[in-house]
């Protein structure tokens, strides 16, 4: 937007140029013996004006002066003399900024606008952080927050876990695409459920979602986790369609100031949750590095072969 249209909420300005001569300089006016360029505002025709405001000037009085400047910027640009209608027009911006003119001598309309351009731009920065489709944050959201977190990894651990739906493209060709979105809505709402203060769920991509848990110890996130999977699993989804039945597996693993990987640890755990039978959490113990299935599944037998493919060099 123009800053004439701006500045010029109070009355019009009439900026005439007589024959404009290439001599007169609007940024020296008291070198200009007559001057060639004239503006209808009640104060000052351009020249005379100051580039810096005194004190003393009423907040009308800069109003004036900033709807001055800036017809002597339109003016000189209009010559191409862009040099000086920048100065013109710094000067008018910074009488426009100053704390004593913006009260009395801002438009509303101009108040108006930037509140309204303010306002859609957080709109727009928190739409491109959500999923369409679940309205839960995005990858692009998690990737910010995974950064700034591992950059302040020593204010505390910050686990993370991947969970995928089971055995999810058979719910789609059984029960149609439709009921597929809707079991990952109801989904998203199961695993964000008494989730920690600041923990937060995204969508990592498809049928897989990452939980993030900053300051959950880890022996706390498993538990966060497998109550997420319990949940998961009790929730009656035969109100959605008869016979469906939805379960998740999980990895979870934690961001340490060791710089250890996280998101690809919690992976390759997630890997070992669906090798040893699904619906289940699995993570690393850190009392003896073992790597375990949470809850009931604990007695699964059989992880050890998909332990060893999930971390050949372990
Ligand atoms: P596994 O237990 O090994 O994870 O098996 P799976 O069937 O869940 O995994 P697979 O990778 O074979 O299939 C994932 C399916 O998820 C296929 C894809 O169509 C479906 N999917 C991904 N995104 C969406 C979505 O937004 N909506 C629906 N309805 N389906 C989706
Ligand atoms: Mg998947
Ligand atoms: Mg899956």
């Amino acid at each position: 937007m123009r800053l004439a249209g701006l500045l010029h909420g109070r009355g019009s300005t009439a900026v005439t140029t007589a024959e404009p001569s290439r001599t007169a300089d609007a940024e020296t006016p008291a070198a200009s013996p007559a001057p060639s360029v004239t503006c209808g505002f009640p104060t000052s025709p351009i020249v005379g004006l100051d580039a810096v405001p005194s004190a003393e000037t009423s907040p009308d009085g800069r109003a004036d002066q900033a709807r001055a400047h800036e017809a002597a910027a339109e003016v000189l640009a209009d010559r191409g003399d862009w040099r000086k209608a920048y100065h013109h027009l710094k000067a008018a911006v910074s009488l426009v900024r100053d704390e004593q003119t913006v009260p009395s001598s801002v438009p509303d309309q101009l108040r108006v606008e930037v509140d309204r351009l303010r306002r859609e731009r957080a709109e727009a920065r928190e739409q491109s952080r959500r999923d369409s489709l679940t309205a839960t944050w995005n990858r692009r959201y998690l990737d910010e927050r995974l950064g700034t977190l591992r950059d302040g990894s020593e204010d505390g651990p910050v686990c993370v876990a991947l969970a995928d739906v089971d055995h999810f493209k058979q719910v789609n060709d059984t029960h149609g695409h439709a009921l597929g979105d809707e079991v990952l809505r109801r989904l998203v709402d199961l695993m964000s459920e008494e989730l920690p203060e600041d923990g937060f769920c995204a969508r990592y991509g498809g049928e897989e979602f990452a939980l993030v848990l900053p300051g959950v110890e880890p022996a706390d996130a498993v538990r966060v986790c497998e109550e997420a999977r319990a949940r998961v699993d009790a929730h009656p989804w035969h109100e959605i369609a008869e016979d469906l039945r939805v379960t998740v597996s999980v990895g979870v693993a934690c961001l340490g100031s060791s710089g250890s990987p996280g998101l690809d640890a919690a992976d390759a755990l997630l890997y070992v949750a669906k090798r040893a039978g699904r619906n289940a959490v699995a993570f690393r113990d850190a009392a003896d590095g073992e790597v375990r299935l949470a809850g009931a599944a604990g007695g699964r037998r059989g992880i050890g072969a998909a332990v060893r493919r999930a971390f050949p060099s372990a």
